[in-house]
């Protein structure tokens, strides 16, 4: 087992583990790519990062306000798991690590999408447990709320994967900003399935998240493990505070399912069972997210059939399947993305690279519904093939839309490459009584005050759109910020 950890480290490609060979040099900082439920933390040195001023500071992040941390005794900024000063600098060194690897499968720089070149953290901005991403404020979130079985004080800024979910949040941004304006259940589940892809394929690029899964699954990555489980620690709290199993687990997603696609719009908007599917984004994400980790899952099974250590399997497909990912996004439309889009799309990507994965891709995609029987690797992708994205503006009118009937609403439909030509205004009808009917929009009365933790639901999720009044008129606007 030693031996391949140590293989790893020379055979990788990626930043996050090269970091790992120079870490004599430079400032040694902590990280944990989970969580303290699952591991203990490790401390790295990552590139594009430096000490300045007392404390750190990222090419692309820094400390909202008057956030700043002192060194430890060897001037290191590796600290004891669940205090503040270890969630400052983890979740500092898992925004930069984040940053670093995507760039690399972007093949590009990250300019984030408000025009900043850092991006503000807030490791602890208060009570409550959850995180999120705001283009308005510039920054990304974490919080702490005590676990009322526990006792224990949870920091979300102290999983890995919830840093680098919020993280992808803002990269996905960075790159597709048209997407931040989108009604649709598929954009909208696109960006939390980028987000949640992005925590777990950085978890596949620590040797010793590799190991524990293999030795979890013994590369079979359909069992359970803690790559498939995203914010263990979190999802813990969140079911001993609201007293049920309300995530299905003790996780806030898991990505082994079997969730199919069907048009939105014939969706169940309260459907019964456990851990059911809504159009909710979050829940919408399930499908798409479960393909791909389905897809990764069956490359791990391949490289160990070639020959392969199963941890050794596992990181080549995470990175594998992470530039797969980002390199379909570079060819995304603008606007609005369906997830056929986005697998025809990773099809084209994998024929370019060779079409290793063809076979695997396309699988998968039918068996979740997201490519249909006679869908394959598209010819053409130039942008002639693109369905423009149109604009419509309605005033929501009907007993459908309960008090949000009189409300005005804009939105851009039906861009992308399997747009429907049908009428823009219907279809946002359509999507604002699914959002509606499945609670992703805040009512408020006139002159409420909307305060910000207003702006999530009661399981943490950010709404995507609330009622703001002008001059007496209703309008439903998005939300800016993504939960
Ligand atoms: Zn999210």
């Amino acid at each position: 087992m030693i031996n391949s950890i140590n293989s790893l480290n020379t055979l990788s490609y990626t930043r996050p583990n090269e970091s790992v060979s120079v870490a004599a040099k430079g400032v040694e900082i902590s990280y944990n790519p989970q969580d303290e439920m699952v591991m203990e933390p490790i401390a790295v040195n990552v590139p594009n990062i430096r000490a300045s001023n007392s404390t750190l500071e990222g090419e692309n992040v820094k400390f909202a306000g008057k956030e700043r941390i002192t060194p430890n005794d060897e001037g290191n900024y590796v600290f004891t798991p669940g205090t503040r000063k270890f969630v400052a600098a983890h979740s500092l060194a898992t925004v930069q690590q984040t940053v670093n690897a995507m760039e690399e499968k972007l093949g590009s720089e990250i300019h984030w999408a408000f025009g900043d070149k850092q991006i503000e953290l807030n490791p602890d901005a208060g009570i409550d447990f959850n995180a999120y991403y705001s283009r308005d404020s510039k920054s990304v979130n974490f919080f702490h709320g005590k676990d009322p079985v526990t006792n224990r004080q949870v920091y979300s800024g102290s999983s890995g994967e919830i840093v680098s979910h919020e993280v992808g949040h803002a990269i996905l941004d960075s790159q597709r900003p048209g997407y931040f304006t989108s009604w649709k259940a598929d954009t909208n589940g696109f960006h939390e399935a980028f987000a949640d892809l992005t925590g777990l394929f950085m978890a596949t690029q620590s040797d010793e998240v590799c190991e524990l899964a293999a030795q979890e699954t013994g590369g079979d990555m359909h069992k359970p493990n803690c790559l498939a489980a995203t914010g263990e620690l979190l999802g813990t709290s969140i079911n001993n505070k609201v007293g049920r199993n309300a995530t299905g687990g003790n996780y806030i997603r898991n990505f082994i399912n079997d969730f199919k696609w069907q048009a939105p719009h014939t969706v169940d908007p309260h459907p019964s069972g456990s851990d059911p599917l809504t159009t909710e984004m979050h829940s919408w994400s399930r499908i798409f997210t479960g393909a791909q980790y389905d897809i990764m899952s069956d490359m791990v099974a391949r490289n160990i059939a070639n020959g392969m250590e199963p941890a050794r399997a596992i990181k080549e497909a995470g990175s594998e399947s992470m530039g797969l990912l980002a390199q379909a996004v570079k060819l995304a439309p603008q606007n609005e993305i369906t997830y056929r889009d986005a697998a025809l799309l990773m099809l084209k990507v994998d024929a370019q690279n060779g079409g290793q994965n063809h076979d695997i891709i396309l699988n998968n995609m039918l068996q979740r519904n997201i490519l249909f029987e006679g869908d394959d690797t598209p010819s053409d992708m130039s942008m002639a093939s693109i369905v423009p994205d149109r604009q419509a503006t309605i005033t929501l009118e009907g007993p459908e839309f309960g008090k949000f009937s009189g409300a005005e609403v804009s939105g851009r439909v039906s861009g992308g490459l399997t747009a429907m030509s049908g009428d823009p205004g219907l279809e946002l009808a359509e999507d604002m009584k699914q959002l509606i009917q499945n609670g992703s929009i805040l009512y408020t009365e006139p002159n409420q005050t909307v305060s910000k933790s207003d702006l999530f639901d009661k399981n943490g999720n950010a709404y995507i759109g609330v009622v703001r009044w002008v001059d007496g008129k209703m309008t439903i606007e998005r939300n800016g910020m993504i939960s």
